[in-house]
């Protein structure tokens, strides 16, 4: 049985008491309303991530991730964080390969290879984002773009290292636009990103949860999820707001 996961992307937002606020919010709404074995994560900016994780606590079905890693165990990296450290505060998750870090940061399909890499060997299950500009959908080459994303970044794991893959298809034309895919859309690439998977991996792809990203919110996440690859959803704006992420985890 795959995993069902609603992750929050917080992005660069929430102070650190508005962030302690939120993860409150959500860890009781959870609590109190979420019966369905889908698992929330949390991911808060760095500086949030210790203080969300003493509300988080062991909290069932409740993670921690982070945003983003260095792709180095350690040393001169100034203004970097390992994953050695972010498992140390008890950080679950890490996004990998997100459009905007990919976008502002230039990071390279090679280079994620690398983050990966480091997540694995230090714990901390990755989320891998892919997904193509507005461009490449229009050019109807958009399977191709995204499935030589997976190839570039993650074929060289073993099939043991690619079960602790978390895929998260986000189209870059539908993320912070109010734009999302149609349930057809999102479907129809997730099970082109699973035969992918099983080209390599074989019956593994089938353990694979594949999250939807991108203007994803309460009154489209039923939807959405009705894919039968689709097993769950990487939630920016909407994770913002307690009810808004509660009610998306409930959609399932
Ligand atoms: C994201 O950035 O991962 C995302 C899906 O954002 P939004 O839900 O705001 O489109």
């Amino acid at each position: 049985m795959r995993e069902k996961i609603v992750a929050g992307n917080w992005k660069m937002n929430k102070t650190l008491d508005e962030g302690k606020t939120l993860a409150s919010e959500i860890v009781n709404m959870y609590a109190d309303e979420v019966s369905d074995d889908v698992k929330a994560i949390l991911c808060t900016p760095f500086i949030n991530l210790p203080s969300v994780k003493g509300i988080i606590g062991n909290t069932k079905n409740v993670f921690l991730g982070a945003q983003n890693c260095n792709d180095h165990e350690s040393g001169a990296y100034t203004g970097e964080t390992s994953v050695p450290m972010l498992k140390a505060i008890g950080v679950s998750y890490v996004i990998i390969g997100h459009s905007e870090r990919r976008e502002y940061y230039n990071e390279s399909d090679e280079f994620l290879a690398k983050k990966v890499d480091a997540a694995l060997a230090g714990g901390v299950t990755p989320i891998f984002c892919c997904g193509e500009p507005l461009e490449i959908r229009e050019a109807g080459t958009h399977f191709d773009y995204v499935t030589k994303q997976l190839t570039a970044s993650l074929f060289h794991l073993s099939a043991d290292q690619f079960k602790k893959i978390v895929i998260a298809y986000e189209p870059i034309w539908a993320i912070g636009t109010g734009k999302t895919a149609t349930s057809d859309q999102a479907q129809e690439m997730h099970e082109k990103l699973r035969q992918h998977l099983a080209s390599k991996y074989g019956d593994v792809a089938e353990e694979i949860s594949i999250l939807y990203g991108g203007s994803c919110k309460p009154d489209n996440a039923q939807e959405i999820f009705a894919g039968k690859d689709v097993d769950g959803g990487l939630i920016g704006g909407a994770s913002l707001k307690s009810r808004d992420f509660i009610e998306i985890i409930k959609s399932f």
